[in-house]
C-alpha cells in the first residue's frame, strides 16, 4: 500500500498552503476535503496585503473583488449621523492595503497553485478515524456528500455528522490537520475534545447591495452593544459583506446587535435589502495556550486556534502556520529534524510568530480606544492610531508590540486633549 509523505486534511488557506510547500519540496501529498470544491466558507473575504505576501503572488483579477485602499471607522452608534454618537473618520491609504475575495474562488485558486506544485487533491472525502503510530498515522477516509458549513453546532467539532458512503484506509508519515474550526483531526488525534466557549468567536454577516458605500474602502464601527466586538462593511464588486464579530461570551446579544448594526449602516449608505437570513459562524481566539502538535499530527490555521483576537483576521496566520507547518514536516522527512523534534519546533514557531502576538492582541482588544466614545475621539484627534490600524494590514511580524508601546507613550496626551475638547464642548 502507498505510504504518503504528509496527507492534509481540509484545503482551505492553511490546508492549501501547506500543500504547496511539501509537494514544492518533492513530498508525495495528498490534499482532501469533505466539501465537493469549489465551496463556500463564511467570511468577509478581506485579504490583507501581508496574506499576499505570504502566499507569494497576488491572485488573478477575476478572484480578486475589490483593491482595498482606505479605512472608514464608525463611531458607536454605528455611525449614524444623529447625536453625539455620530462619528466617521475617512482615512484614504494612498496603496492597496488589502483585497476582497470569495472565498469560493479564493480557496480554489490556492487548491491550484497546491496542484500545480504536484499535490494530488481528493475533495468530498472526510477523515473519519485516526490512528498515530511512531512511525506512521493510519487515516480512515470516508467519501461523503458534505453540506460544507450549514448548521455547526459551535461548541463540538465534528458534530454535523455527513452521510459516509464509502471507506477506505490510507497511511502517511504525517498529518497536517487544516480542516478548520469544526475539523475533526483535533479530536481524533487527542490534541483537543471541544472549544471552551471563551476561546471562540461569532461572526455573522449578510450581502446586500451597495447603495453608496465606498467601493475602496474596509468599513469598521465600534459596537457599544458588546464589549471587544467590532461591525465591518466590506465591499465586493455588485455588493457589500457587512458583518460583525464578537466573543462568543456575549452570544445572546449578538443577533440584536447584528440587526440594529445593519439597519445604522443601511440607512447611512441607502445600503440594499439582503435576500436571505445572516449567516453566523464560528471562528477561534488566538493567544491561548494549547497544545496544537504530537509527534506526527500538526495542526495549522483555525484548525489550531490561530485567529487575531483583534481584527479577527484568520486567513493571514492559516497561510503562515500551514507554510511553517509544510516546512517543519519537509525538514523532517529530509532528516533535518526527529519527528518528535519536529512538532517541537512548529509549536515554537506558531508561538513566536503568531500566539505572542495574539496576546498583544487581546490587549489591544481589550482596551482598543476606538470601540468607546472616548476612544473614539482619540481616533478622531489622532490621525496616527488610524495610520496604525493600516500597518496591521500590511505588517506582519512584531506589529503589536510596536502598536501597544506606541498607544502607552500617546494615551496620557491624547486623553488630556480629549478632556479639553470636551469641556470645551460643554462650556458651549
Ligand atoms: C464570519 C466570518 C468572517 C471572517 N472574515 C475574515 C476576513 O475578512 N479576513 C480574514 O483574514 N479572516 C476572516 N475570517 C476568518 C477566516 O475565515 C478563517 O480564519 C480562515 O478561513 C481559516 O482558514 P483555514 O484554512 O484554517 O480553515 P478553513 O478555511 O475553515 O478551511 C477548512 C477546510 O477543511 C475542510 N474540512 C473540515 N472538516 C474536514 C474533515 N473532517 N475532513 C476533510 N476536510 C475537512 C472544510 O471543508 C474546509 O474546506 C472570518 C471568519 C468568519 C467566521
Amino acid at each position: 500500500m502507498k505510504v504518503w509523505d504528509v496527507v492534509i486534511v481540509g484545503a482551505g488557506p492553511a490546508g492549501s498552503t501547506a500543500a504547496s510547500v511539501t509537494a514544492r519540496a518533492g513530498l508525495s501529498v495528498l490534499l482532501i476535503d469533505k466539501a465537493r470544491f469549489p465551496r463556500d466558507k463564511p467570511c468577509a473575504g478581506g485579504v490583507s496585503v501581508k496574506s499576499l505576501h505570504e502566499i507569494g503572488l497576488t491572485p488573478p483579477r477575476e478572484v480578486i473583488q475589490r483593491e482595498i485602499t482606505g479605512l472608514i471607522l464608525g463611531g458607536p452608534g454605528g455611525g449614524s449621523s444623529g447625536g453625539h454618537s455620530g462619528f466617521l473618520i475617512r482615512h484614504p491609504a494612498g496603496e492597496r492595503i488589502a483585497v476582497t475575495v470569495r472565498r469560493r474562488e479564493f480557496d480554489a485558486f490556492l487548491v491550484d497553485l497546491a496542484t500545480a506544485e504536484g499535490a494530488c487533491f481528493r475533495d468530498g472525502v472526510e477523515v473519519s478515524g485516526l490512528e498515530e503510530r511512531d512511525d506512521s498515522v493510519s487515516l480512515r477516509l470516508a467519501t461523503c456528500g458534505c453540506p460544507g458549513y450549514s448548521r455547526p453546532d459551535y461548541f463540538r467539532p465534528g458534530h454535523s455528522q455527513p452521510v459516509h458512503s464509502q471507506e477506505e484506509g490510507i497511511t502517511a508519515r504525517f498529518v497536517i490537520g487544516a480542516d478548520g474550526a469544526m475539523g475533526r483531526t483535533a479530536a481524533l488525534s487527542g490534541l483537543r475534545r471541544r472549544w471552551r466557549r471563551f476561546e471562540l468567536g461569532l461572526g455573522i454577516f449578510v450581502e446586500v447591495a451597495p447603495g453608496e458605500a465606498s467601493p475602496e474602502a474596509f468599513q469598521l464601527y465600534c459596537l457599544p452593544g458588546i464589549p471587544c466586538s467590532f461591525g465591518w462593511v466590506f465591499p465586493y464588486r455588485d455588493s457589500v459583506n457587512v458583518g460583525l464579530g464578537a466573543s462568543a461570551l456575549f452570544s445572546d446579544r449578538v443577533i440584536g446587535t447584528f440587526h440594529s448594526f445593519f439597519g445604522h449602516v443601511k440607512t447611512l449608505w441607502h445600503l440594499g435589502e439582503p435576500a436571505g437570513s445572516p449567516t453566523c459562524y464560528i471562528l477561534p481566539a488566538g493567544g491561548f495556550a494549547r497544545r496544537i502538535a504530537t509527534k506526527r499530527v500538526l495542526l495549522a490555521g483555525d484548525a489550531a486556534g490561530l485567529v487575531d483576537p483583534f481584527s479577527g483576521e484568520g486567513i493571514y496566520s492559516a497561510v503562515v502556520s500551514g507554510r511553517m507547518a509544510g516546512e517543519v514536516v519537509a525538514g523532517a522527512l529530509r532528516g533535518d529534524l526527529a519527528p518528535g523534534q519536529a512538532s517541537r519546533e512548529y509549536q515554537r514557531a506558531c508561538h513566536a510568530r503568531l500566539t505572542r502576538q495574539f496576546r498583544l492582541a487581546m490587549i489591544m482588544s481589550l482596551m482598543s480606544g476606538y470601540k468607546s466614545a472616548t476612544g473614539f475621539r482619540l481616533v478622531q484627534h489622532d490621525p496616527g492610531i488610524t495610520e496604525n490600524l493600516v500597518r496591521l494590514m500590511k505588517e506582519g511580524d512584531h506589529v503589536y508590540r510596536r502598536l501597544l508601546w506606541w498607544h502607552l507613550q500617546c494615551l496620557p496626551v491624547g486623553l488630556l486633549r480629549v478632556a479639553g475638547i470636551n469641556r470645551q464642548g460643554t462650556r458651549k
